[in-house]
């Protein structure tokens, strides 16, 4: 395991009898803080961090001795994956399905395209191998036809939350808040029983600005947006989330995209499917599934709440209009 620039070390407090160990880290290409509560807090950090690196050894697209690098070389034969890759696979797969191609495991070759930071012609978009028509998952067992590449950068977050929320509830943490980049898994509110507040990025100013905060005791609440990678060219801004069905940044009207909801995976997927779908699709989903709640930023400056939601968020910028789906 090779963990990732520690940037602070474990700070460990005496709060009355309650533990408190707070960590930060570079770890699957973002920064993550990590606050844990109780006695075993140390122990539980030190679980935590291992389960995330060794996540990072079997999803990063960048390691050439990850997992997903390896099983990409071998697109065109069949092997055995880990309980890790297949079971995010899996969840991609069926992901692809529910969202209509909004959401695309298989964008790998695109991606590294878009990665380049300068806009590919026609001609490359189109030779890049992309379906997920083209993967067989059987249990561990993987075919992909040759060209195939996979990518987990839109879930792989997710997964890592909820593999987190495991190892809190295994050791027993009463209280904890966990950020993965744009990734936040709330469990069990502040020690003094009042919930974390986590801020909603405002995509309009920069890393450290919100446009609003929501109240939340338990569960994860995920963010993708135009904001979090781009490059601009001609005066034209490219940022990551694509749209499979055209490969290119998907021209969508929202700027921003937040899921709330009890599980990191499906939520981290959502996060990108819905910013794809753009606003009327994503409400339309929402409508039919209401297993999640949703804020969304629409490029008009619109922040629109669902109604599960709306009583535990409070909009602070000033230039922003605020409105309930139901
Ligand atoms: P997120 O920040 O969770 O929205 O994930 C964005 C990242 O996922 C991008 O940097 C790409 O690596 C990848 N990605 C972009 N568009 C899609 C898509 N439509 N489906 C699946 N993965 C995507
Ligand atoms: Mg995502």
């Amino acid at each position: 395991m090779k963990r990732v620039l520690p940037l602070l070390l474990a700070l460990l407090l005496l709060a009355g009898c309650t533990k408190k160990i707070e960590t930060q880290y570079y770890m699957m290409d973002t920064v993550m803080t990590f606050t844990l509560y109780g006695e075993n807090a140390k122990e539980a950090e030190r679980a935590l961090s291992d389960r995330v690196a060794a996540l990072e050894k079997v999803f990063s697209p960048t390691d050439a001795e990850s997992e997903l690098v390896t099983v990409n070389r071998a697109a065109g034969t069949s092997v055995q994956v880990s309980e890790d890759f297949a079971s995010l696979l899996d969840a991609c797969l069926a992901a692809n399905t529910e969202t209509e191609g909004a959401f695309d495991p298989t964008l790998g070759a695109v991606i590294d395209l878009w990665n380049k930071e300068t806009v590919p012609s026609a001609e490359e978009l189109s030779q890049c191998k992309v379906g997920c028509d083209a993967v067989r998952l059987e249990g561990t067992s993987l075919q992909t036809e040759t060209g195939i590449e996979l990518n987990f950068g839109a879930a792989a977050k997710g997964y890592a939350s909820d593999c987190a929320k495991e190892i809190l509830e295994e050791n027993g943490i009463e209280h904890a808040l966990l950020s993965l980049g744009g990734n936040v898994y709330a469990h069990g509110g502040k020690p003094n029983g009042e919930p974390w507040m986590v801020g909603v990025r405002d995509p309009n100013g920069d890393a450290s600005e919100w446009l609003g905060v929501v109240q939340i005791k338990d569960g994860f609440l995920i963010a993708s947006g135009d904001y979090e990678r781009y490059f601009e060219q001609n005066g034209f801004r490219y940022h990551h989330i694509l749209d499979p069905l055209i490969r290119t940044p998907a021209m969508s009207d929202l700027r921003e995209c937040v899921i709330i909801g009890e599980n990191g995976t499906r939520g981290d997927i959502l996060s990108t499917a819905l910013f794809v779908m753009g606003y009327d699709r994503a409400v339309e989903y929402w409508r039919e599934h209401r297993d999640f709640e949703m804020i969304l930023v629409r490029e008009d400056n619109a922040v629109l709440v669902t109604e599960g939601i709306s009583s535990a968020f409070t909009l602070t910028g000033e230039e922003y209009t605020l409105e309930v789906i139901e």
